[in-house]
């Protein structure tokens, strides 16, 4: 490891967060080989009810945060995330990860009623033998076209995700076009993250940085459509600004970091006492081992994602091997024994 005094970037933590995650169940109607969540059918009764996750959100907004993303898991499994969305909504930028599976009319006429801003919808693949394939449930990808046509249809914004890996890469193209007709306004396509059920699948879904490089080179979206990407250097350092909550009320600080880190239960002490553990802080002043040009540009930050960063080498200043230029030979198909081990350094 790199002593202090080799580490490059960084700025003074934040005091306070700005934006914060929910990861509301770690349930799901659906079983994708991706699943970060590694969701159950059931969710667990040690999941936070509601009303436990509206006095937190009343944390956040007293501590200033302008920005809610409700993921999960499904989160519209547990149908008590409306309350938390009808909470959150006048008070933040309020967004929804989903599959859309359980959006209908009625549902999305709801979301818009409480106030939701956008909906974010994964989908798999731009045909249904990839997505179901990827979902493990026959169907799904007919269901979430209707939960995003339902969404349209209420006026809701649709961004459309993607985690890019060996079964979808070669159909990018034609779900951008997909997702467009659908009345999507931007596709994200994004880099997986070797955890939950796509760490376990990692050896047979994951892709080389060459080749997931050159399927976004591929890439024309039709006009009208954004395309976002989480690549280097479209995609910066970002741990400074954010904040995360598991289902149980763990602060993880981000969903990426769901395996790696706990900064404490938040339904025990307050929130931004988690806020001012050693590694959250650490992590929040962004200094890194090495960064480039194309870091810097983007958010002023450097050195790329954390997680990534720490899945393949195990140290938490390490150089984001899903960079290219900070790449440095690692081959991201094979998952190092040491890399992400909880209390490394
Ligand atoms: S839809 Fe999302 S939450 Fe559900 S199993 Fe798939 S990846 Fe997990
Ligand atoms: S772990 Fe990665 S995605 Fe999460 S906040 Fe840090 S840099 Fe951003």
């Amino acid at each position: 490891m790199s002593g202090a005094a080799d580490l490059v970037g960084g700025s003074p933590p934040l005091h306070r967060p700005m934006k914060v995650t929910i990861g509301f169940t770690q349930s799901c109607n659906l079983d994708c080989r991706v699943c970060y969540a590694d969701c159950t059918r059931e969710p667990s009764p040690r999941e936070l009810d509601g009303a436990t996750w509206i006095g937190l959100l009343d944390q956040f907004f007293e501590a200033g945060v302008i920005s809610v993303m409700i993921e999960g898991g499904e989160p519209l499994h547990r149908p008590e995330v409306l309350e938390v969305i009808a909470h959150a909504a006048p008070r933040a930028m309020t967004r929804l990860r989903t599959n859309a599976t359980l959006v209908d009319d009625a549902m999305a006429a709801r979301l818009k009623r409480i106030g939701l801003g956008d909906a974010m919808v994964d989908l798999l693949g731009a045909t249904a033998a990839t997505h179901d394939a990827l979902t493990g449930v026959a169907g799904s990808f007919a269901r979430s076209i209707a939960g995003i046509r339902a969404l349209r249809r209420a006026g809701l914004p649709v961004t459309v995700l993607v985690i890019m890996n060996r079964l979808n890469h070669g159909e990018l193209q034609p779900l951008l076009e997909l997702a467009h007709a659908e009345g999507a306004e931007a596709v994200g396509v994004l880099r997986p993250y070797p955890l939950g059920r796509m760490r376990r699948d990692w050896a047979e879904l994951s892709l080389s940085l060459d080749a997931m490089m050159a399927a976004i080179a591929a890439l024309a979206p039709p006009a009208g459509l954004r395309l976002m990407q989480s690549w280097h250097p479209n995609d910066a350092n970002c741990c400074w600004q954010m904040a995360a909550v598991n289902a149980y009320g763990r602060s993880i600080g981000c969903m990426y970091l769901r395996e790696y880190v706990d900064y404490g239960d938040v339904t025990t002490m307050p929130f931004l006492q988690t806020w001012e553990d050693p590694l959250y802080r650490r992590l929040r002043e962004g200094k890194v081992e090495a960064s480039c040009g194309g870091c810097a540009s983007t958010q002023g930050t450097h050195g790329g994602c954390r997680s990534t960063a720490f899945a393949f080498h195990g140290r938490w200043e390490a150089p984001d091997p899903f960079d290219a230029g900070l790449n440095g030979g690692v081959d991201l198909r094979v998952l190092p024994d040491a890399g992400g081990t909880p209390g490394a350094a």
